[in-house]
């Protein structure tokens, strides 16, 4: 099995089971477990609870600098914190998931979440870390052990999030979901900054048509390789 100082990167887009997988990689490998979403989308909440134009860059960069984000490292999964108040609740919906891209497009943002996610990186690494996110293969730690980029078909990742919707009890517009999904990947794909590739080193994994535990299991075999080789 993996040792310590691992750094496992999972990116892809929305729908492709990445958060689930990458949360139960964290817990089979015994690592540390990093939600980066989590942080765009509480600097999202953050930019609604102060009603500024999401279209408006020095609105958001000023609703960033004054929105401190954290985790709860004491509960699993850990719990985000915006300001001191748990708001892990609030970070699923769709205002949250919405702002959350428009916010994740604005370089002063990525500058200072990308910062904290290595200093968490620096943190947890000795023990072993699983984080998740558009950048984090590419960007945030090119020097990662393992580097994965889940994909999947446009109506596979459109299934699994209508279904994960479902699962919270919301009524579900397919058509809206499709084009909401299909808006934040065009932001999240053509931003300058940053913008959501498969890191050159990355294992692409199209997790279309796989279960999620097969997904999971290819990549734990991955990083026992990789560290297995390294020792
Ligand atoms: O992964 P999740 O769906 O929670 O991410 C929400 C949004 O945060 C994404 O659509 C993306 O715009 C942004 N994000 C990002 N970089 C990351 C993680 C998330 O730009 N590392």
């Amino acid at each position: 099995m993996a040792r310590g100082g691992t750094i496992v990167t999972i990116d892809g887009p929305a729908g492709t089971g990445k958060s689930t997988v990458a949360r139960e990689v964290a817990r089979r490998l015994g690592f540390a477990f990093l939600d980066t979403g989590a942080m765009y989308r509480a600097v999202g909440l953050a930019a609604l609870r102060r009603e500024v134009d999401l279209d408006d860059v020095k609105d958001l960069e000023f609703a960033a600098k004054h929105a401190r984000v954290e985790f709860d490292w004491e509960t699993d999964p850990p719990g985000v914190l915006l300001n001191g108040e748990p708001v892990g609740h609030l970070l699923r919906g769709g205002d949250a998931t919405r702002a959350a891209s428009y916010v994740a497009t604005v370089p002063a943002v990525r500058e200072r979440l990308v910062e904290q996610q290595r200093q968490i990186g620096e943190t947890f690494a000795g023990a072993g870390l699983v984080t998740e996110g558009r950048d984090q293969g590419s960007v945030v730690f090119p020097q990662a052990a393992v580097k994965v980029f889940l994909f999947a078909t446009e109506d596979e990742r459109l299934r699994r999030r209508v279904a994960q919707l479902r699962s919270r009890g919301e009524v579900v517009d397919e058509q809206a979901v499709r084009e909401d999904m299909l808006d934040r990947d065009k932001r999240d794909a053509g931003r300058d900054v940053a913008p959501l590739v498969a890191a050159d080193d990355a294992l692409q994994l199209d997790s279309t048509g796989l279960a999620e535990d097969e997904v999971v299991n290819r990549i734990v075999d991955e990083v026992a390789s990789c560290t297995s080789a390294s020792t």
